[in-house]
């Protein structure tokens, strides 16, 4: 029975089963935000990419701001991407340093991964801007090592929104 609810709320109302169940279990980790007014979170994972400077462009444009979970490695393509993105007033977040399902990483593999995409972060950061420290994991699953990052308050998480 309990498990007949549960499917009928992710087929029909999938927004109340993560609001009401899942965030709950988890805590540390943010589904969605309270808010008074109709809004809409943009967020776009792992570039930057070889259109990313023309989403740049398109959302200056637009005046609309998003969140970035870039992949470490591909900072490398494209290394003035976080502080143009930053600096035009969108938030960058770490998702990891290659492209991929973050649950089936080892814990030393995914500290890893987290630590050096976050190290190329701040480097690509302009100067003085305080960090964010978002996470969001590749796949949209948890990893078995995220409820310790949290209890550090060292990274937030923020899975694939889904509702
Ligand atoms: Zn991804």
């Amino acid at each position: 029975m309990v498990v007949l609810l549960l499917v009928s709320l992710a087929v029909l109302m999938p927004s109340l089963l993560v609001r009401g169940v899942v965030a709950r279990l988890v805590p540390g980790v943010m589904f969605c935000a309270p808010t008074r007014e109709p809004l809409l979170a943009l967020t776009i994972d792992d570039g930057p990419g070889p259109g990313s400077d023309a989403l740049l462009d398109l959302l200056r444009r637009l005046n609309v701001r998003a969140s970035f979970f870039v992949i470490g490695s591909h900072l490398e393509r494209n290394p003035g991407f976080v502080a143009r993105a930053l600096e035009e007033g969108h938030e960058v977040g770490n998702h990891l340093w290659r492209d991929g399902r973050a649950a089936g990483l080892s814990k030393a593999d995914f500290l890893r991964q987290l630590l050096a995409t976050e190290r190329a972060i701040q480097q690509a950061a302009p100067s003085g801007w305080a960090a964010l420290r978002w996470f969001r994991p590749g796949g949209g699953w948890f990893h078995p090592a995220m409820p310790q990052l949290h209890n550090g308050n060292e990274f937030r998480c923020e899975p694939r929104h889904r509702p």
